[in-house]
C-alpha cells in the first residue's frame, strides 16, 4: 500500500522515484517528498578543482578543503579569532567538504542497534542525508575547539564555548551564516557548530553563486544568525552562551529591524 502511494505521488513529481529511495542505506528507503529528503534539501557535489585546502593548522582530524571562494573570508576569521586572549589555536574545523559518497558512510554508519540512530529518520535530525547535505557543496564548515574538556565535538555545548560565542558573534562578518538555527522550520537540531558560507554581502566575489545555490533554504528556513545584510541577527540568551546581557522578556531569538 505504501509503495503504491509513493508510485502515485511519484507521478505527480511530489516525491523522488522509489528507485531513488531505496539508495539511501541498507534496509532505510526513505522517499524524498517536495525535492526535500527527510527535511533535507537536495545538494550536489563540488569538483576537486573547485577546492582548496583550508589554512594549514585548522583541522582537527582530516584535511579541511572548502571552495576556493571561501578561503579569504575563512583566513581573515581565523586570523581575527587568533588574535583575541584566550582564543589563540582554539577555532578549529571537525568537518569541511565531504564528497556524496563520504556523506554516505557518515550517515548510515550510525544507524541501527547499539550505534547513534535507530533510523534514518532519527540520523537526519544531526546529519544530512547523502545527496542532501551542505558539506558536499564546500562552502559548509562543522567548527570546532581544541581543548575541549566536557564538550565532545558536534555537540550543543559548542555554543558555550569560547571559540563557539566567539563565531555565534563575528562569524557573519566574514560571510558565514548558521545553517541549523533553534526551533528551525526544517526539523534539523540545532547545530551550532555548522556555518555555510554565503559571504557578507552579495558583492563579495562568489556570493552571488553561492547565494544562488542556497537560495532555497535561505528564503525558506532563514539563517540565524545570518550576514549583515540579511537584518537576521540574533541575542543568544545568556544560559546558552554564558556571555551578553540578559534579553528582554519574550522569545529567545530576537531579530534585528
Ligand atoms: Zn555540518
Amino acid at each position: 500500500m505504501r509503495q503504491a502511494i509513493v508510485a502515485a505521488l511519484a507521478m505527480l513529481g511530489l516525491v523522488g522515484s522509489a528507485a531513488e529511495a531505496e539508495q539511501l542505506c541498507p534496509g532505510q528507503a526513505v522517499p524524498a517528498i517536495d525535492g526535500r529528503l527527510l527535511g533535507h534539501l537536495q545538494y550536489g557535489e563540488a569538483r576537486a578543482d573547485e577546492l582548496v585546502a583550508a589554512p594549514a593548522g585548522f583541522a582537527i582530524g582530516a584535511a579541511c578543503r572548502v571552495r576556493r571562494e571561501v578561503a579569504a573570508d575563512l583566513a581573515r576569521m581565523l586570523a581575527a579569532a587568533e588574535g583575541q586572549p584566550g582564543l589563540k589555536g582554539r577555532v578549529r574545523a571537525i568537518s569541511c567538504y565531504r564528497t556524496i559518497a563520504h556523506q554516505r558512510r557518515v550517515f548510515c554508519s550510525q544507524i541501527g542497534k547499539g550505534r547513534r540512530s535507530r533510523d534514518a529518520a532519527d540520523r537526519a535530525r544531526w546529519v544530512g542525508p547523502p545527496g542532501f547535505s551542505e558539506h558536499a557543496t564546500g562552502y559548509a564548515i562543522d567548527f570546532g575547539t581544541r581543548p575541549s574538556p566536557g564538550c565532545g565535538d558536534v555537540s550543543a555545548c559548542f555554543a558555550r564555548t569560547p571559540a563557539g560565542r566567539w563565531l555565534l558573534q563575528h562569524a557573519p562578518e566574514y560571510g558565514f551564516e548558521l545553517s541549523f538555527p533553534q526551533g528551525n522550520a526544517q526539523g534539523v537540531s540545532w547545530e551550532p557548530w555548522h556555518w555555510r558560507w554565503v559571504g557578507a554581502s552579495a558583492q563579495v566575489p562568489g556570493a552571488a553563486a553561492a547565494r544562488t545555490l542556497f537560495a532555497r533554504a535561505r528564503l525558506s528556513y532563514p539563517a540565524l544568525p545570518s550576514t549583515p545584510d540579511s537584518g537576521l541577527r540574533v541575542l543568544m540568551p545568556p544560559a546558552m552562551t554564558g556571555i551578553g546581557t540578559p534579553p528582554p522578556p519574550g522569545p529567545p531569538l530576537r531579530l534585528r529591524p
